[in-house]
């Protein structure tokens, strides 16, 4: 294959900008649902909170309620209440002590918390503290996660497990969330077969119609599977056409390129807009962005692996703005140590797939041996991308950004 000169390729960044805000063109619809239902979704409002959380003083121990002026007098103490989690206390009887659970509310009173390890429980039912006590000790103050009028949770915000929780904890019983992109995706290609049915020459099973639906479920969207496209004009306008009718985005892999055979182009010419870009990565290099009536358009490359790539590096960039989401939008890169060298110089920026391996030198990572466009294995193998810059020689043990599968949210 002959390299493709510099010239004229789009830079990655360029293309996440253009990707980025092209997405924040349109917000989807809103709808209210309950807290578990909400998870994977984004918000579309800010939370505020009605409450102190927690309400009230509570106890961070099992032990007693005491206030420090009284432990200067005489020991040991008498036990003047009992409070358990969920009970209301009393006054805390001046010269006494208060049996304490965690969670419990402190009684007006008290001022600490002394763990009854540090105590000893006498015959007759008085107390001995068998250690100095200071203020405040194993008190959770009122209001000490989260006070009253804060906002807790933003607009545009992705909604994992810990959010949903925090929800909880300010008795929010539903939120308003942005209903799911609603992706049609399809693949292109006469040499593609489905699952199930026999191979003859010249064909190959249809592996990114599968990886797109997964990576698409995976983002929480709702996936519209459009099948394969034949190889010809006529039916490639047609099936867009018929999917801008209920989708948000389309979705193709294949035909992008240049050939005979690619009428991506060609189709969406006549029923849209279509820019054909060549991006300086690797893989991938050419994708179709534009839309199709008024329903942007995505086209990747044909290359399993250039698809799985150009989907978590530049498709998922417009698809989670265009989803509504404003916060945590780029995967952050760590730097972590190179186990291999690089001798030449590249002129596209590439996404290595590499697996990190803990060694005596610390975290390191490791390259797969087949870095080809065609190797799917090679994203089952790894835990991410390392990021070699175009022009960027590397010796062995150099820090590269390393961007985990995690952190784009489809490990
Ligand atoms: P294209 O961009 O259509 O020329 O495709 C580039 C390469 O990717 C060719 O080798 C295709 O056979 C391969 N390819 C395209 N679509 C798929 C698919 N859905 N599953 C597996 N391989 C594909
Ligand atoms: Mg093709």
């Amino acid at each position: 294959m002959s390299e493709c000169p510099t010239y004229g390729l789009m830079p990655v960044d360029t293309a996440i900008d253009i990707l980025q805000q092209a997405g924040r063109k349109k917000l989807p619809i809103i709808e209210e649902v309950s807290l578990i239902a909400a998870l994977g979704r984004v918000l579309a409002e800010d939370v505020f909170s009605a409450i102190d959380v927690p309400p009230q003083a509570n106890s961070a121990m099992d032990g007693y309620a005491v206030n420090t002026a009284d432990l200067l007098g005489d020991m040991p103490f008498s036990v003047s209440q009992r409070i358990a989690a969920g009970s209301q206390p009393v006054h805390l009887v001046q010269g006494t002590i208060a049996r304490i659970f965690t969670g419990a509310v402190i009684p007006e009173g008290a001022n600490a918390v002394v763990m009854q390890e540090d105590c000893q429980l006498l015959d007759d039912g008085r107390v001995k503290i068998l250690d100095t006590v200071t203020e405040q000790e194993n008190i959770r103050p009122q209001g000490q996660d989260i006070v009253c009028g804060q906002r807790i949770l933003q607009q545009g915000e992705r909604l994992n497990a810990a959010a949903i929780g925090l929800l909880a904890t300010i008795g929010k019983p539903t939120v308003h969330v942005y209903r799911p992109l609603k992706v049609a995706f399809f693949s292109t290609g006469d040499e593609l077969v489905e699952a199930g049915k026999p191979l003859t020459i010249g064909q190959i099973y249809n592996s990114n119609r599968s990886l797109i639906h997964s990576l698409l479920i995976s983002m929480g969207f709702i996936a519209i599977d459009g099948g394969v496209i034949a190889d010809n004009l006529p039916a490639t306008l047609a099936a867009f056409k018929k999917a801008s009718e209920s989708a948000d985005v389309i979705i193709s892999t294949g035909g992008v390129s240049v050939g005979e055979e690619d009428h991506v182009k060609a189709a969406i010419q006549q029923c849209g807009e279509i820019d054909l870009w060549k991006i300086a990565i690797k893989p991938g290099k050419p994708l179709a962005f534009g839309r199709v009536g008024d329903v942007p358009f995505i086209g990747l490359p044909g290359n399993p692996q250039s698809v799985w790539v150009t989907f978590l590096v530049l498709a998922r960039q417009f698809l989670i703005n265009y989803q509504g989401q404003r916060h945590k939008l780029l995967p952050h890169a760590i730097p972590v140590k190179s186990s291999f060298s690089i001798k030449k110089a590249q002129n596209r920026r590439e996404y290595l797939r590499v697996r990190l391996e803990a060694t005596e030198n610390g975290l390191t990572m490791t390259r797969h041996v087949n870095q080809s466009s065609g190797v799917l294995s090679s994203a089952v193998w790894a835990d991410g991308l390392a990021i070699i810059e175009k022009g960027q020689i590397i010796a062995e043990g150099e820090l590269l950004p390393f961007l985990s599968f995690s952190s784009f949210g489809v490990a």
